[in-house]
């Protein structure tokens, strides 16, 4: 499998002090995307799941706080058999492993065994307007949503939002999220920005994709009003 970046981070990708792989390569085509030289399937740096294995036990002492290692991207699960075998190594040297995905992989279920904590993008709750802005429908986000909600297991749901894009109606969102057993799940959002902008190498399309104080807080008071529990960032 392939990193183009890795770095460590507090409590960004989960909880504590934490190693952060971006794999290379992504299915998704989001026209907001901060890291878009991750999405091409080519470049990067070949890794092994051992040579990874390694450079976490040397990083032990910096897994600090409940941290460990996190997979993100790109899209970490378009690696899914060398990721998981990274996971399953990484699981009985006792680090704690975390991914960030998009929640497209049909097979994600298979990793879930060895991850001990799951950030899952939810972009759009309407199919249509999700294939607009990212080249790719969410069916399967859907199911896996409505899988892992099923099973009881922990799950953070991250929705970036953005204006024009996916900011008109927090109550399709949380109407959709609430038919279904949320107990163990936390949302939170991600408010626009254009940090990854001077990177694209195509034309970025998004235009005033910024959010207001306002529209922030309407899609918190909508989430609270429906009982999903928010993660205050
Ligand atoms: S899913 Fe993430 S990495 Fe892939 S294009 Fe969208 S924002 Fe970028």
């Amino acid at each position: 499998m392939r990193i183009f970046q890795k770095g460590f981070n507090f409590g960004q990708d989960g909880p504590g002090n934490r190693l952060v792989y971006h794999m290379q390569g992504c299915n998704m085509r989001c026209i907001w995307c901060s890291n878009p030289e991750g999405m091409s399937s080519h470049g990067g740096k070949e890794v092994s799941p051992e040579e990874i294995l390694d450079e976490c036990i040397r990083s032990r002492m910096m897994f600090f706080s409940g941290g460990g290692v996190t997979f993100t991207g790109g899209e970490a699960t378009l690696w899914h058999n060398e990721l998981l075998q990274t996971l399953r190594l990484l699981h009985e040297h006792g680090i704690h492993t975390a991914i960030e995905t998009n929640g497209t992989d049909k097979e994600l279920s298979a990793l879930l065994e060895y991850v001990d904590y799951l950030i899952m993008d939810f972009k759009h709750y309407d199919t249509e307007a999700l294939k607009k802005y990212t080249g790719v429908g969410n069916e399967t986000v859907k199911r896996n949503f409505e899988q892992i909600c099923q099973s009881a297991r922990q799950l953070h749901i991250r929705i970036p939002l953005i204006n024009g894009i996916n900011t008109e109606d927090p109550e399709g969102f949380a109407e959709y999220f609430s038919k279904f057993n949320t107990s163990n799940t936390a949302f939170e959002f991600l408010a626009y920005h254009e940090y990854g902008k001077g990177k694209w190498e195509e034309e970025y399309k998004v235009v005033d994709g910024f959010i207001s104080a306002e529209t922030l807080d309407d899609f918190k008071q909508c989430f609270s009003k429906h009982g999903l529990r928010l993660i205050i960032t």
